[in-house]
């Protein structure tokens, strides 16, 4: 199918974004909105779905209303929009009245190409009549997937935005998200009333990120070896399940020189500010955090992710991997998982409130998230099966790179399922899977001894695998379902289906953990070092120059330039300012704000001297001032409201 582009949407991306081509499916997209229709959009991370609904709001006249649950970003988003150019603004709590104040004058007077809202200034009886005293180019609908209940990040104000289509019947609406199982994509075009709009599905497929999934073992070394091998001096962000241990992740690694800070709800809200924008303004920082950071997070040059305990789902994994190598770059999602995540992700779930339907649909997202653990096949595979998507091997993932092998484990699994029946007769004393694996080696523990385990049948059957793989047995079993852990005390009991197993009747096949330190890649192509001979210096010039012109005007490096630009500049060595406005990524507001800059470290300037007489000491990029604090003068009480992470558990 081809797709007529209008020729001012093709002009409006060549000029002021720098782009020559629309990519995949936004030239499909832009040309129906631009023609005033409503359109549904799942697209992964980093397809490039904002400049959906910039392009036609600058095409069709009037304001582009974007709303977004994300008011710690909007200040950026904003930032990143005047840089090329465009005239935006936002509307949130985080303004004084003055502020606030201007920014509807601009509305008004039609001198805005896009507002920012968040979804619950909808509610609010002035905003809906301040916008109805304007012109509306379209309304975008971004992170839409909070309208869903399915998801795993439903916020009730969403909800308003059904009523968009009534109050502007003739404004196109544009509903966006990278998050796309079928249930969550129905969800929301019944929920927003879009059965007939557009519905564009994408590839989910991020081809740049290696997806890993290691054994855990000793994590925090494994997460140490990965950070110094292939990731120095980049920034990541490592997901912790719980505040402490975000918290003491963080510590330690910063006591191995890591230059890392910690993120989680509990916080207090200026300190988080502080740290999210330390993230998104220096170079190479890691942010340790819980699942309460991420969300509309577009730093283009995070290059990993890493997980140090299992996700409650399929939907949250991807949608916290994606936010890795948005640039397109060589980027990796490292997750570590054992035994002790299957166990308590099913004794949470056990725990939880809410009904039994609740419960069986955690059930059914974790189990789906095991199963991509255990998976002898490509990772890539699962993944997009599970967005419906199919695909071939990838052959950049750890299944795809070392084919782990599989052995018949039924015998294996029997012992296992054998002690845990006769511990599980033994009354009044409950015992874990560490019992289990201690009887099956033989182990005399005082606990052992104490309960006359070593007088079982079973004592010492299980010589023929080490404790690491026995460990991985049980875990294997839990995740396959035919073992159950119950009540607190992390009990393994058997299941329906550990019968036929007992019985004879049905072979188990396991998988083989790989070895660990089997490393896939010893450095991320996007490194400095990857450039052509020559090339290097080049770019580590701009880059210090980079850092110096972000720090001057108080915003994140990427604003200014991404790294991919950067990289084509330290490459192709543009000469004039006609030929540097052929780069990708330079439209004419960046040529003509930082074109000469550029130029003048090419041609061999001392980068401190073209940023300027507040320029940062151009060598020290990680140094650049912590937290310009611009973004967000004081405590948000719109914060806490777009903020959900699991209850603290000792990890
Ligand atoms: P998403 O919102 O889908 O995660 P973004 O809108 O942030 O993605 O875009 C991801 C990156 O791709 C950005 O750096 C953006 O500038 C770049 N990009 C988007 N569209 C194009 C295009 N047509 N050509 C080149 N780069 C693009
Ligand atoms: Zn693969």
């Amino acid at each position: 199918m081809t797709t007529t582009v209008p020729d001012a949407a093709l002009e409006v991306l060549q000029r002021v974004f720098g782009y020559d081509a629309f990519r995949g499916d936004q030239a499909r997209v832009v040309a129906h909105v631009v023609a005033g229709g409503d359109a549904l959009v799942l697209m992964p991370t980093g397809a490039g779905k904002s400049l959906c609904y910039q392009v036609p709001s600058l095409v069709r006249g009037g304001t582009g209303v974007v709303v977004s649950p994300l008011i710690a970003l909007m200040q950026d988003q904003v930032d990143a929009l005047t840089a090329l150019g465009v005239r935006a603004g936002f509307l949130n709590s985080t303004q004084d009245p003055d502020q606030r104040r201007a920014v509807e004058q601009a509305y008004l007077a039609g001198e805005l190409d896009l507002l920012y809202l968040a979804p619950e200034r909808l509610r609010v009886a002035s905003t809906v009549r301040l916008l109805e005293r304007g012109r509306i180019a379209l309304f975008a609908i971004d992170e839409a997937h909070c309208v869903a209940q399915w998801g795993h990040d439903f916020r009730p104000d969403y909800l308003l935005l059904s009523e968009l289509h009534e109050r502007w019947p003739d404004v196109p609406r544009l509903a966006l998200t990278a998050t796309a199982t079928p249930e969550t994509h129905a969800e929301i075009a019944q929920r927003l009333d879009l059965g007939d709009a557009l519905h564009v599905v994408a590839s989910f497929d991020r081809p740049n990120i290696q997806y890993r999934i290691a054994p855990k073992d000793e994590p925090r070394k494994q997460l140490l070896q990965l950070l110094r091998d292939e990731h120095p001096g980049e920034a990541g962000i490592v997901y912790c399940l719980s505040r402490k241990s975000v918290e003491q992740t963080a510590a330690w690694l910063a006591a191995q020189g890591v230059a890392a800070l910690p993120y989680h709800a509990g916080l207090d809200a200026p300190v988080r500010q502080r740290h999210q924008a330390r993230f998104l303004r220096e170079d190479g920082l890691v942010m340790v955090a819980t699942i309460a950071f991420g969300m509309g997070i577009d730093k283009p040059d995070v290059r990993f992710v890493a997980h140090l305990d299992l996700p409650k789902s399929v939907e949250g994994y991807y949608q916290e991997t994606g936010r890795a190598g948005r640039d397109g770059l060589p980027s990796t999602a490292w997750l570590a998982y054992g035994l002790a995540d299957v166990v308590q992700q099913r004794k949470m779930i056990d725990e939880s409130e809410g009904d039994l339907a609740h419960r069986r649909r955690l059930t059914q997202h974790l189990d789906a998230m095991l199963a991509l653990c255990e998976t002898v096949a490509c990772r890539r595979v699962q993944l997009l099966a599970y967005f419906g998507q199919e695909s071939e091997a990838c052959g950049n993932c750890d299944t795809c790179l070392v084919p782990p092998e599989t052995w018949d484990g039924t015998v294996a699994a029997q012992k296992v399922l054998s002690t845990v029946y006769r511990l599980d007769r033994e009354r009044g004393q409950r015992f874990g899977a560490g019992q289990v694996v201690d009887v099956l080696l033989g182990k005399r523990t005082p606990k052992v001894a104490q309960s006359r385990h070593d007088e079982l049948s079973v004592f010492g059957i299980g010589g023929e695998l080490s404790e690491g793989e026995w460990r991985g047995v049980v875990r294997q079993l839990l995740a396959q379902g035919l073992l159950a852990v119950t009540g607190s005390y992390q009990v393994l009991a058997l299941t329906e289906a550990s019968r036929p197993v007992l019985a004879g009747e049905q072979q188990v096949r396991l998988r083989k953990d790989p070895v660990r330190s089997a490393r896939t890649r010893s450095r991320s192509s996007s490194a400095p070092a990857d450039l052509p001979p020559g090339a290097a210096p080049v770019f580590e010039r701009l880059r210090a120059w980079r850092a110096a012109a972000a720090s001057e005007q108080g915003v994140p490096a990427y604003v200014v330039f991404h790294d991919a630009t950067l990289r084509e500049i330290a490459t192709t060595l543009p000469a004039t300012t006609a030929e540097l406005g052929r780069v990708s990524g330079i439209g004419e507001g960046k040529l003509a704000r930082y074109g000469a800059g550029v130029l003048e470290v090419l041609a061999g300037a001392p980068p401190a001297a073209t940023a300027g007489p507040a320029a940062a000491p151009a060598a020290a990029p990680a140094a650049a001032p912590a937290a310009a604090p611009a973004a967000s003068p004081g405590p948000d009480p719109e914060e806490d409201w777009h903020e959900q992470e699991p209850p603290d558990e000792d990890g």
